[in-house]
């Protein structure tokens, strides 16, 4: 299942795609109208990931009918609706996971020597629900501010359900979907201010999306490949393979003490290839086009604007 949060005609909404090319929608609140007889389908992603498998169940049906009733006329095409992040607006910061992958822990000067790159544990820091922008919608280049807006393409892991002091291994029940995160950095404020919030957290920092996909879709969240391009150029292509803390190893880490809850959200960093590292650094410019793909789950496209 491979659900999106859409505006069609001006409301909001949730949806499941369908069809060849994953180029449809069955929205779920006309979907439990017909299928189900009831209409109490939750209306946003946020809510519907809360009530848990009982949710997941009416979804499933609805996806099961639906396939067998092409010609319902409940179904949009993709085309006809503006996508929103599959969480528009999180319920609390995102957490993110700096230093993820040796390689790009060493792409900087300053840390090319693995005994002060590679972390012992993980880097945890936030970015602000103020942050979150959908597919096509406009990187903000913030130019009064900073001369270093930066890219990252990152692997978000979407939690189920509440829990604390989960163990790694039952970390997995924990998990709801994934989807991509750009965990876009304004480089000089990150450094600037010495904790990083402030460079990770301005408007339009974090586009998400296109579609949060269940996690019985991805059997392997450890071998997806995750890559991302600037104006059509790869600058970033790597594999979940190379994680120095596994998805088990940060959901267990990041609840002894803190409870996870059904919709927060968790980008598990990103790989070499950044523009900062480049030589000489190159940053993001307005009318700079961002193409984010991980495999599975697809290709979050973002322009940058002035
Ligand atoms: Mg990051």
């Amino acid at each position: 299942m491979r659900f999106i949060s859409y505006e069609f005609a001006g409301q909001a909404a949730i949806g499941l795609l369908t069809g060849p090319g994953q180029q449809h929608i069955i929205p779920l609140a006309a979907g439990g109208r017909r299928y189900l007889g009831q209409t109490e389908l939750p209306s946003s992603m946020q809510a519907l990931i809360e009530q848990g498998d009982a949710a997941l169940e009416k979804v499933r049906a609805i996806a099961t009918k639906a396939a067998k009733d092409p010609d319902s006329g409940i179904q949009l095409r993709l085309d006809q609706v503006r996508l929103l992040a599959p969480i528009p607006r999180p319920a609390k910061n995102i957490f993110c996971i700096g230093k993820n992958y040796a390689e790009h822990a060493m792409e900087f000067e300053k840390t090319a020597d693995p005994s002060i790159a590679i972390p012992q544990y993980p880097v945890i820091f936030t970015k602000a629900p103020t942050t979150v922008i959908g597919p096509g919608a406009g990187i903000k280049c913030h130019s009064l501010i900073t001369r270093a807006l930066d890219y990252e393409v990152e692997l978000a892991v979407i939690i189920g359900k509440q829990g604390s002091y989960i163990k790694p291994e039952e970390a997995m029940d924990y998990v709801f979907g994934y989807t991509i995160l750009n965990d876009i950095t304004a480089r000089d404020l990150q450094k600037q201010h010495l904790q990083w919030f402030r460079g990770k957290s301005l408007d339009t920092s974090a586009p998400m999306g296109p579609c949060l996909v269940h996690k019985s879709e991805i059997s392997h969240p450890d071998k997806l490949t995750v890559s991302l391009k600037v104006n059509g150029e790869t600058r970033q292509h790597a594999s979940t393979a190379d994680f120095l803390f596994s998805i088990p190893t940060l959901i267990s880490t990041l609840s002894q003490g803190i409870t996870l809850e059904a919709g927060d959200i968790i980008s598990t960093g990103t790989p070499a290839g950044v523009g900062a590292a480049r030589k000489p650094p190159q940053f993001l410019q307005p009318g700079d086009r961002l193409e984010l793909t991980i495999s599975t789950i697809g290709t979050l496209i973002n322009t940058v604007i002035a």
